[in-house]
């Protein structure tokens, strides 16, 4: 049988990004063992606090409302800047084409919204598939609403999910738009977004990419799968911090015919003129609609800033040992304690997550947070195991893994 532990002990002794781990806030003394939620919230970096507080004694302190519009990087122009520097970290994206704002559910109906108006007539279908995470179905469920548009479900397999095959069934003159996850929320699947989306073109419909659980863990190149749009959160895998706002992508040559339908003043060309009348800003500028959330984009750029460092593909290529680590120890454990593995097995089909299933999950993650192990649990008996390559060690998965052997073993 592997010794699992050493076998941790020899990866992050020879692990290149094992320094990153320093740079997160450590937890209080006893409140912490293992934690696998990365996915879900990331940590924070020990610079976000004094890059708080900088911005709170200096641009805001100091300079009070001038910064709107003074000094080096105006705050009126951070939605775009730190849009670009997300893009260049983590989309796969040439500038000019992200904005930072709003939360992935308000950017995801603005950004949908205005895929569906501007399809040509007849195209009246939204495409989406059964196991997309729940906002992305409530809002297109309304946009259809809305618009009179029919919704055109695909049936995911939960351990799996959206396949190629799947799309070019359900897509057709009729499409309007297809939105789907990169990243399945619970199965992890990793979808083949450049073929999706030159099947969804090939139909002749636009195609947004919910990025949530991609962006930070598995490189994303928006500008070489030549999507339309696409959304994603900065507090999971980005480090942002709890309702961190979050980033909207359009592509460029879209950006002068999608209107979005929330016309807010920041969104206008010339606001301080404040006049009569919406005139959409040039650019991806036009997709903000309200004052911009500057204090939620400040522990976005550190981390950012660290992502950069690192680099997404050695991020990914942890990222991959980590989930296949978590893989090998759960199958080498009896049968009889009834726990399958609920993700991909193939690595180049895998993000950043693995689920396992069992039916008395709800009940030992009660169990293991009070221990201070730390996944998170999603219907029906899913135990997601969220692995930040950055955060977290190859000991922490094995150690998490061995206290909830003890509670299999101890339910027998
Ligand atoms: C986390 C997540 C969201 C969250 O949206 P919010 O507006 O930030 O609450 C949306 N979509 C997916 C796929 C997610 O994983």
């Amino acid at each position: 049988m592997t010794d699992f532990r050493a076998l941790a002990a020899t990866l992050d002794a020879t692990d290149s990004l094992a320094g990153y781990r320093a740079e997160f806030v450590p937890a209080h003394e006893g409140r912490l063992r293992a934690y696998l939620d990365g996915n879900s919230l990331g940590r924070p970096l020990t610079r976000t606090a004094p890059a708080l507080a900088d911005v709170v004694a200096g641009s805001w302190g100091s300079e009070l409302i001038r910064s709107w519009t003074e000094g080096d990087q105006p705050w009126m122009g951070w939605p775009e800047r730190v849009g670009d520097e997300v893009a260049a970290a983590a989309l796969g994206a040439a500038k000019g084409q992200t904005v930072v704002a709003d939360s992935t559910t308000v950017l995801l109906y603005k950004l949908a919204r205005a895929a569906v108006d501007a399809a040509a007539a007849g195209r009246d279908e939204i495409v989406l598939d059964t196991d997309n995470f729940p906002t992305d179905r409530y809002v297109l469920e309304g946009i259809a609403a809305e618009r009179g548009c029919t919704l055109r479900w695909i049936e995911t397999d939960p351990g799996a999910g959206v396949t190629a095959e799947q799309v070019t069934a359900v897509v057709g003159e009729r499409t309007a738009l297809v939105v789907m996850s990169h990243v399945a929320y619970r199965s992890g699947w990793l979808a083949d977004a450049a073929e999706i989306t030159r099947l969804v073109h090939e139909a002749g419909g636009f195609m947004l990419w919910d990025l949530c659980h991609s962006a930070g863990s598995v490189p994303v190149e928006l500008d070489a799968w030549g999507t339309d749009l696409a959304v994603g959160c900065t507090y999971k895998y980005l480090n942002g911090g709890p309702g961190s706002p979050a980033f909207g992508y359009v592509r460029a040559d879209l950006q002068e015919r999608l209107r979005q339908p929330i016309q807010g003043w920041m969104g206008r060309a010339d606001p301080f003129t404040m006049g009569p009348g919406y005139r959409p800003a040039p650019g991806i500028r036009s997709v903000v609609s309200g004052t911009p959330p500057i204090l939620g984009m400040v522990p976005i750029r550190v981390g950012v800033e660290q992502l950069t460092r690192a680099g997404i593909d050695a991020v990914r290529e942890k990222s991959i040992a980590l989930t296949s680590l978590a893989i090998e120890v759960v199958d080498s454990w009896p049968s009889e304690w009834g726990v399958r593995v609920a993700s991909p097995r193939d690595a180049a089909r895998r993000g950043g997550h693995v689920t396992i299933v069992h039916p008395d999950f709800e009940s030992i993650i009660r169990d293991l947070w009070a221990d201070g192990v730390i996944p998170d649990y999603r219907d029906p008996h899913g135990l997601r195991l969220g692995l930040a390559p950055l955060s977290t060690s190859y000991a922490e998965v094995v150690d998490a893994l061995e206290v909830l052997a003890d509670y299999l073993m101890t339910r027998k």
